[in-house]
């Protein structure tokens, strides 16, 4: 008889504990400081410019090769960054893009609602990196 009280008493404890659950997507969890989520590119907040300088790091250091760049000749005749792809469906979320880029032009966002139900829906253009990036100048991560 005596377990059978114990046995009631841990469900009493259980039910009167605030639940631990919350009611996504209504409410969403704030993600760890360090959580990884998508690569996002970031634009200088004061101009407005993209910081990337298309220099390839990124795309040279990517494990699964996701990353794919165009380089285009500036009007100064320099180069610049023309149409930048990632390929999300092959991403690691490892970050080293975000580490080894020079200029922190791509880091690592706290995107992680990316289900979709067409593989295009998986490839991200710069415009679409960039309103990542955008969305919250101190959302993205530092690795
Ligand atoms: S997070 Fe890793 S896998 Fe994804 S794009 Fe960057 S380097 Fe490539
Ligand atoms: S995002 Fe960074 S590492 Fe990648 S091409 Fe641009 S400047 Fe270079």
């Amino acid at each position: 008889m005596l377990n059978e009280f114990k046995g009631f008493a841990v469900t009493l404890k259980r039910l009167l504990r605030k639940p631990e659950t919350i009611e996504y997507p209504d409410v969403k969890r704030d993600m760890a400081g360090r959580f990884r989520g998508l690569p996002s590119l970031r634009a200088d907040p004061e101009t407005g410019e993209a910081l990337c300088v298309a220099c390839g790091l990124c795309a040279r250091i990517c494990p699964t090769s996701c990353l794919e760049m165009h380089v285009v000749p500036s009007e100064e005749g320099d180069r610049e960054l023309g149409e930048f792809i990632l390929r999300s469906g092959r991403c690691l979320f490892c970050g080293m893009c975000a580490q080894v880029c020079p200029v922190d032009a791509i880091t690592m966002s706290k995107q992680y609602e990316l289900s979709t139900q067409e593989r295009d829906g998986l490839i991200y253009t710069k415009t679409e990196l960039a309103r990542f990036g955008e969305q919250d100048p101190d959302w993205w991560a530092q690795v």
